[in-house]
Protein backbone atom coordinates (compact mmCIF):
# COMPACT_ATOMS: atom_id res chain seq x y z
CA UNK A 1 0.00 0.00 0.00
CA UNK A 2 1.14 3.79 -0.60
CA UNK A 3 0.15 5.18 2.97
CA UNK A 4 1.14 3.13 6.12
CA UNK A 5 -2.10 2.91 7.41
CA UNK A 6 -5.75 2.32 5.78
CA UNK A 7 -6.76 6.01 4.57
CA UNK A 8 -9.92 7.74 4.22
CA UNK A 9 -10.16 10.90 1.73
CA UNK A 10 -12.81 13.41 2.63
CA UNK A 11 -11.90 15.94 -0.60
CA UNK A 12 -11.74 15.25 -3.97
CA UNK A 13 -13.04 16.97 -6.78
CA UNK A 14 -13.77 15.70 -10.30
CA UNK A 15 -15.48 18.12 -12.88
CA UNK A 16 -16.27 16.20 -16.26
CA UNK A 17 -16.88 12.48 -16.94
CA UNK A 18 -13.83 12.07 -18.76
CA UNK A 19 -11.92 12.91 -15.00
CA UNK A 20 -14.25 10.71 -13.73
CA UNK A 21 -12.70 7.28 -14.61
CA UNK A 22 -9.44 8.73 -14.19
CA UNK A 23 -10.24 9.32 -10.18
CA UNK A 24 -11.97 6.54 -9.76
CA UNK A 25 -8.66 4.68 -10.90
CA UNK A 26 -6.88 7.28 -8.67
CA UNK A 27 -8.50 5.80 -6.08
CA UNK A 28 -7.80 2.03 -6.55
CA UNK A 29 -4.32 2.67 -6.91
CA UNK A 30 -4.06 4.30 -3.71
CA UNK A 31 -5.68 1.66 -2.26
CA UNK A 32 -8.41 3.93 -0.26
CA UNK A 33 -11.16 2.42 1.81
CA UNK A 34 -13.23 5.36 1.22
CA UNK A 35 -13.58 8.58 -0.34
CA UNK A 36 -15.99 11.66 -0.68
CA UNK A 37 -16.52 13.36 -3.89
CA UNK A 38 -17.15 17.10 -3.47
CA UNK A 39 -19.40 19.15 -5.66
CA UNK A 40 -17.93 22.62 -7.25
CA UNK A 41 -21.65 23.45 -8.48
CA UNK A 42 -22.48 26.39 -5.98
CA UNK A 43 -19.16 27.70 -7.26
CA UNK A 44 -19.54 28.53 -10.83
CA UNK A 45 -22.84 28.05 -13.02
CA UNK A 46 -20.77 26.38 -15.52
CA UNK A 47 -20.46 23.40 -12.99
CA UNK A 48 -24.13 23.38 -12.86
CA UNK A 49 -23.75 19.36 -13.28
CA UNK A 50 -20.88 18.68 -10.33
CA UNK A 51 -23.83 17.06 -8.21
CA UNK A 52 -25.02 14.56 -10.98
CA UNK A 53 -21.10 13.88 -11.77
CA UNK A 54 -20.23 13.34 -8.07
CA UNK A 55 -23.14 11.17 -7.85
CA UNK A 56 -22.28 9.50 -10.49
CA UNK A 57 -18.61 7.99 -9.56
CA UNK A 58 -19.79 7.74 -5.80
CA UNK A 59 -22.38 5.40 -7.77
CA UNK A 60 -20.06 3.33 -9.71
CA UNK A 61 -17.62 2.96 -6.36
CA UNK A 62 -19.70 0.79 -5.19
CA UNK A 63 -20.40 1.50 -1.34
CA UNK A 64 -16.73 3.07 -1.69
CA UNK A 65 -17.76 6.50 -2.29
CA UNK A 66 -19.30 9.23 -0.62
CA UNK A 67 -20.96 12.16 -2.11
CA UNK A 68 -21.25 16.43 -1.17
CA UNK A 69 -23.56 18.28 -2.75
CA UNK A 70 -24.09 22.03 -3.56
CA UNK A 71 -26.20 24.41 -3.53
CA UNK A 72 -26.88 25.91 -6.97
CA UNK A 73 -26.88 29.47 -6.77
CA UNK A 74 -27.69 32.91 -9.28
CA UNK A 75 -25.24 34.15 -11.33
CA UNK A 76 -24.57 37.02 -8.30
CA UNK A 77 -25.87 37.06 -4.72
CA UNK A 78 -26.91 34.63 -2.84
CA UNK A 79 -30.04 32.10 -3.27
CA UNK A 80 -33.44 33.39 -1.31
CA UNK A 81 -33.35 31.40 2.27
CA UNK A 82 -36.55 29.59 1.22
CA UNK A 83 -34.86 27.82 -1.71
CA UNK A 84 -31.37 27.21 0.27
CA UNK A 85 -33.51 25.17 2.44
CA UNK A 86 -35.40 23.57 -0.44
CA UNK A 87 -32.22 23.02 -2.04
CA UNK A 88 -30.18 21.07 0.78
CA UNK A 89 -33.38 19.00 2.07
CA UNK A 90 -33.25 17.67 -1.65
CA UNK A 91 -30.00 16.82 -1.59
CA UNK A 92 -30.33 14.94 1.66
CA UNK A 93 -33.22 13.21 0.12
CA UNK A 94 -31.53 11.71 -3.03
CA UNK A 95 -28.58 9.86 -1.16
CA UNK A 96 -26.08 13.02 -0.74
CA UNK A 97 -24.34 12.31 2.51
CA UNK A 98 -22.81 16.01 3.01
CA UNK A 99 -23.29 19.38 1.62
CA UNK A 100 -19.92 21.38 0.20
CA UNK A 101 -20.19 25.32 0.68
CA UNK A 102 -17.49 27.52 -1.09
CA UNK A 103 -19.32 31.04 -0.20
CA UNK A 104 -15.66 32.21 2.03
CA UNK A 105 -13.49 31.52 -1.05
CA UNK A 106 -12.73 35.06 -1.52
CA UNK A 107 -13.38 35.33 -5.02
CA UNK A 108 -16.85 33.82 -4.57
CA UNK A 109 -17.46 36.03 -0.91
CA UNK A 110 -16.43 39.03 -3.39
CA UNK A 111 -19.20 37.94 -5.94
CA UNK A 112 -22.23 36.81 -3.80
CA UNK A 113 -21.26 40.51 -2.09
CA UNK A 114 -23.21 39.23 1.73
CA UNK A 115 -21.09 38.10 4.49
CA UNK A 116 -20.93 34.40 5.18
CA UNK A 117 -23.33 34.94 8.66
CA UNK A 118 -25.99 36.63 6.93
CA UNK A 119 -29.30 35.32 8.47
CA UNK A 120 -30.62 33.90 4.61
CA UNK A 121 -28.38 30.55 5.72
CA UNK A 122 -29.86 30.27 8.88
CA UNK A 123 -32.78 27.85 8.29
CA UNK A 124 -30.36 25.86 6.09
CA UNK A 125 -27.65 25.90 8.80
CA UNK A 126 -30.62 25.58 11.63
CA UNK A 127 -31.30 22.16 9.21
CA UNK A 128 -27.95 20.46 8.60
CA UNK A 129 -27.80 21.46 12.38
CA UNK A 130 -31.11 19.55 13.50
CA UNK A 131 -30.27 16.47 10.92
CA UNK A 132 -26.35 16.12 11.60
CA UNK A 133 -26.21 16.42 7.77
CA UNK A 134 -22.23 17.51 8.07
CA UNK A 135 -20.93 20.64 6.16
CA UNK A 136 -17.46 21.44 4.82
CA UNK A 137 -16.91 24.72 3.96
CA UNK A 138 -14.07 26.58 1.67
CA UNK A 139 -13.19 29.61 3.81
CA UNK A 140 -10.46 32.07 3.01
CA UNK A 141 -7.34 31.28 1.22
CA UNK A 142 -3.38 31.66 1.80
CA UNK A 143 -3.19 35.17 3.62
CA UNK A 144 -0.36 35.83 1.01
CA UNK A 145 -2.99 35.84 -1.67
CA UNK A 146 -3.45 39.30 -0.42
CA UNK A 147 0.11 40.37 -1.20
CA UNK A 148 0.95 40.59 -4.35
CA UNK A 149 4.86 39.97 -3.43
CA UNK A 150 3.84 37.65 -1.12
CA UNK A 151 1.95 35.64 -3.60
CA UNK A 152 3.34 31.87 -5.00
CA UNK A 153 4.53 32.10 -8.52
CA UNK A 154 2.34 29.88 -9.61
CA UNK A 155 -0.66 31.84 -8.25
CA UNK A 156 1.04 35.08 -9.92
CA UNK A 157 1.05 33.40 -12.95
CA UNK A 158 -3.12 33.28 -13.00
CA UNK A 159 -3.05 37.25 -12.81
CA UNK A 160 -4.05 39.90 -10.70
CA UNK A 161 -7.63 38.72 -10.47
CA UNK A 162 -5.99 35.76 -7.65
CA UNK A 163 -4.96 38.84 -5.55
CA UNK A 164 -7.23 39.75 -3.12
CA UNK A 165 -5.29 42.88 -1.45
CA UNK A 166 -4.72 46.38 -2.68
CA UNK A 167 -2.78 45.71 -6.22
CA UNK A 168 -5.40 43.30 -6.83
CA UNK A 169 -9.02 44.46 -8.66
CA UNK A 170 -10.41 45.14 -5.24
CA UNK A 171 -13.69 44.53 -3.67
CA UNK A 172 -12.46 41.50 -1.13
CA UNK A 173 -13.32 41.53 2.22
CA UNK A 174 -9.71 40.99 4.49
CA UNK A 175 -9.12 37.72 5.83
CA UNK A 176 -9.43 38.51 8.92
CA UNK A 177 -13.43 39.48 8.24
CA UNK A 178 -14.03 36.75 6.21
CA UNK A 179 -12.89 34.27 9.11
CA UNK A 180 -15.08 36.04 11.77
CA UNK A 181 -18.17 35.50 9.33
CA UNK A 182 -17.73 31.73 9.21
CA UNK A 183 -16.86 31.76 12.90
CA UNK A 184 -19.65 33.62 13.63
CA UNK A 185 -21.84 30.95 11.87
CA UNK A 186 -20.63 28.74 14.60
CA UNK A 187 -21.67 30.44 16.77
CA UNK A 188 -25.38 30.57 15.87
CA UNK A 189 -25.01 27.70 15.20
CA UNK A 190 -22.70 25.18 17.52
CA UNK A 191 -24.04 21.69 16.41
CA UNK A 192 -23.80 22.25 13.26
CA UNK A 193 -20.74 19.47 11.80
CA UNK A 194 -18.58 21.40 9.95
CA UNK A 195 -15.13 19.98 8.56
CA UNK A 196 -13.54 23.51 7.36
CA UNK A 197 -11.19 22.85 4.47
CA UNK A 198 -7.25 23.39 3.79
CA UNK A 199 -6.68 23.43 8.03
CA UNK A 200 -9.09 26.75 7.69
CA UNK A 201 -5.69 28.89 6.65
CA UNK A 202 -4.75 29.53 10.12
CA UNK A 203 -1.52 27.66 10.42
CA UNK A 204 0.29 30.92 10.81
CA UNK A 205 -1.56 30.94 14.22
CA UNK A 206 -1.13 28.01 16.48
CA UNK A 207 -2.75 29.88 19.78
CA UNK A 208 -6.09 31.02 17.70
CA UNK A 209 -6.43 27.50 16.23
CA UNK A 210 -6.31 25.90 19.46
CA UNK A 211 -9.12 28.73 21.12
CA UNK A 212 -11.03 27.52 18.10
CA UNK A 213 -10.81 24.09 18.83
CA UNK A 214 -11.64 24.67 22.45
CA UNK A 215 -14.64 26.79 21.37
CA UNK A 216 -16.80 24.71 18.85
CA UNK A 217 -16.11 21.22 19.71
CA UNK A 218 -18.44 20.09 16.57
CA UNK A 219 -16.08 22.20 14.21
CA UNK A 220 -12.59 20.21 12.31
CA UNK A 221 -10.38 21.12 10.00
CA UNK A 222 -9.08 19.12 7.19
CA UNK A 223 -5.44 19.01 6.17
CA UNK A 224 -5.83 19.39 2.54
CA UNK A 225 -3.12 21.13 1.02
CA UNK A 226 -2.62 24.71 0.64
CA UNK A 227 1.27 23.84 0.97
CA UNK A 228 1.66 27.39 2.73
CA UNK A 229 0.19 25.66 6.20
CA UNK A 230 3.19 22.71 6.20
CA UNK A 231 5.98 25.85 5.65
CA UNK A 232 4.28 27.27 8.80
CA UNK A 233 4.27 23.60 10.48
CA UNK A 234 7.71 23.88 9.67
CA UNK A 235 8.37 27.24 11.62
CA UNK A 236 6.99 25.82 14.85
CA UNK A 237 7.82 22.39 14.56
CA UNK A 238 7.47 20.92 18.28
CA UNK A 239 4.20 22.94 18.94
CA UNK A 240 2.43 21.53 16.04
CA UNK A 241 3.63 18.43 16.27
CA UNK A 242 2.21 18.30 19.82
CA UNK A 243 -1.21 20.26 18.63
CA UNK A 244 -1.57 17.09 15.97
CA UNK A 245 -1.17 14.71 18.63
CA UNK A 246 -3.29 16.82 20.79
CA UNK A 247 -6.31 17.32 18.60
CA UNK A 248 -5.91 14.40 16.14
CA UNK A 249 -9.53 13.73 16.58
CA UNK A 250 -10.73 16.92 15.22
CA UNK A 251 -8.95 16.85 11.60
CA UNK A 252 -9.66 14.86 8.29
CA UNK A 253 -7.00 13.50 5.74
CA UNK A 254 -7.90 15.08 2.35
CA UNK A 255 -6.17 15.72 -1.07
CA UNK A 256 -8.22 17.97 -2.98
CA UNK A 257 -7.42 15.84 -6.14
CA UNK A 258 -7.84 14.39 -8.92
CA UNK A 259 -5.34 16.84 -10.92
CA UNK A 260 -2.83 15.80 -13.64
CA UNK A 261 -0.08 16.38 -10.68
CA UNK A 262 -1.89 13.90 -8.36
CA UNK A 263 0.50 11.45 -7.73
CA UNK A 264 3.02 14.66 -6.45
CA UNK A 265 0.23 16.05 -4.11
CA UNK A 266 -0.65 12.51 -2.68
CA UNK A 267 2.92 11.77 -2.20
CA UNK A 268 3.97 14.77 -0.66
CA UNK A 269 1.18 14.97 1.49
CA UNK A 270 2.42 11.19 2.50
CA UNK A 271 5.56 12.14 3.06
CA UNK A 272 4.56 15.25 5.33
CA UNK A 273 2.51 13.24 7.31
CA UNK A 274 4.61 10.14 7.88
CA UNK A 275 8.70 10.72 8.21
CA UNK A 276 10.31 13.87 9.29
CA UNK A 277 11.85 14.59 5.81
CA UNK A 278 12.65 18.47 4.70
CA UNK A 279 11.75 19.04 1.08
CA UNK A 280 9.93 22.02 -1.18
CA UNK A 281 6.57 20.96 -2.04
CA UNK A 282 4.76 23.75 -4.74
CA UNK A 283 7.36 26.47 -3.69
CA UNK A 284 6.68 25.77 0.66
CA UNK A 285 9.57 24.66 2.07
CA UNK A 286 7.67 21.34 3.92
CA UNK A 287 9.22 19.22 7.18
CA UNK A 288 7.79 16.20 7.44
CA UNK A 289 5.60 16.20 10.53
CA UNK A 290 6.79 12.46 11.44
CA UNK A 291 3.40 11.65 13.33
CA UNK A 292 2.70 8.93 15.29
CA UNK A 293 0.33 5.95 15.32
CA UNK A 294 -2.90 7.21 17.05
CA UNK A 295 -2.37 10.66 15.53
CA UNK A 296 -1.91 9.31 11.89
CA UNK A 297 -4.58 6.65 12.05
CA UNK A 298 -7.27 9.63 13.39
CA UNK A 299 -6.45 11.60 10.86
CA UNK A 300 -6.15 8.90 8.24
CA UNK A 301 -8.99 6.57 8.49
CA UNK A 302 -10.86 7.30 12.21
CA UNK A 303 -12.00 10.89 11.83
CA UNK A 304 -14.05 10.13 8.55
CA UNK A 305 -16.38 8.09 10.62
CA UNK A 306 -16.93 10.72 13.08
CA UNK A 307 -18.63 13.01 10.75
CA UNK A 308 -20.09 10.16 8.15
CA UNK A 309 -21.59 7.08 8.43
CA UNK A 310 -19.98 3.60 8.07
CA UNK A 311 -21.73 3.00 4.58
CA UNK A 312 -22.63 5.87 2.46
CA UNK A 313 -26.35 6.73 1.97
CA UNK A 314 -27.99 4.63 -1.07
CA UNK A 315 -28.37 6.92 -3.81
CA UNK A 316 -31.86 7.47 -5.26
CA UNK A 317 -31.51 7.00 -9.26
CA UNK A 318 -34.73 8.06 -10.45
CA UNK A 319 -35.03 11.16 -8.44
CA UNK A 320 -31.38 12.11 -9.04
CA UNK A 321 -32.18 12.30 -13.11
CA UNK A 322 -35.35 13.78 -12.12
CA UNK A 323 -33.61 16.56 -10.45
CA UNK A 324 -31.01 16.85 -13.41
CA UNK A 325 -33.90 17.39 -15.79
CA UNK A 326 -34.71 20.70 -13.65
CA UNK A 327 -31.27 21.93 -14.57
CA UNK A 328 -32.03 23.13 -18.04
CA UNK A 329 -34.51 26.00 -16.52
CA UNK A 330 -31.84 27.08 -14.32
CA UNK A 331 -29.28 26.68 -17.26
CA UNK A 332 -31.87 29.10 -19.71
CA UNK A 333 -31.93 31.87 -16.63
CA UNK A 334 -27.67 32.28 -16.75
CA UNK A 335 -26.59 35.00 -19.17
CA UNK A 336 -22.99 34.65 -19.22
CA UNK A 337 -22.17 30.85 -20.28
CA UNK A 338 -22.31 28.63 -22.98
CA UNK A 339 -26.04 27.06 -22.55
CA UNK A 340 -25.73 24.98 -24.87
CA UNK A 341 -22.40 23.47 -23.55
CA UNK A 342 -24.35 22.94 -20.20
CA UNK A 343 -26.77 21.31 -21.45
CA UNK A 344 -25.49 18.92 -23.29
CA UNK A 345 -22.94 17.34 -20.44
CA UNK A 346 -26.29 17.46 -18.23
CA UNK A 347 -27.68 15.51 -20.73
CA UNK A 348 -24.10 13.27 -20.89
CA UNK A 349 -24.15 13.05 -17.39
CA UNK A 350 -27.49 12.22 -16.71
CA UNK A 351 -27.01 9.24 -19.42
CA UNK A 352 -23.66 7.88 -17.37
CA UNK A 353 -25.72 8.32 -14.09
CA UNK A 354 -28.60 6.20 -15.68
CA UNK A 355 -26.59 3.46 -16.84
CA UNK A 356 -24.90 3.05 -13.75
CA UNK A 357 -27.48 3.11 -11.65
CA UNK A 358 -28.84 0.14 -14.15
CA UNK A 359 -25.96 -1.79 -13.80
CA UNK A 360 -26.08 -1.65 -10.35
CA UNK A 361 -29.91 -2.34 -10.05
CA UNK A 362 -31.21 0.82 -8.82
ZN1 LIG B 1 -11.33 21.55 -2.74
Amino acid sequence: MFFKYPVNDVHIHAFSLETADATLAMVEELGYEKFNMLSGASYLPRWMANNLLCAYIKAKARGKGYAFAAVHYPETGIPSAADMLEQVKLYRSLGFDGIKMMDGKPTMRRRIGVPLDHPDYDPMFSYLEETGFPVLYHVNDPWEFWYWDKMPQWAKAQGKLLCYGAEGYGGYPTFEEIETEAINILKKHPRLKIIFAHFFFTSTDLEKTRHYFDTYPNMSYDITPGWEMFESFAQRYDDWRQFFANYSHRILFGTDTYSGHWRETVGCLRRVMETDEKFVAFEERCKGLDLDAKTLQNIYHHNFYRYLPQEPAPLDIPGLLAYGETLYSRIDALKNEDREVLRQEVQAVSQALSEAGEKIGL
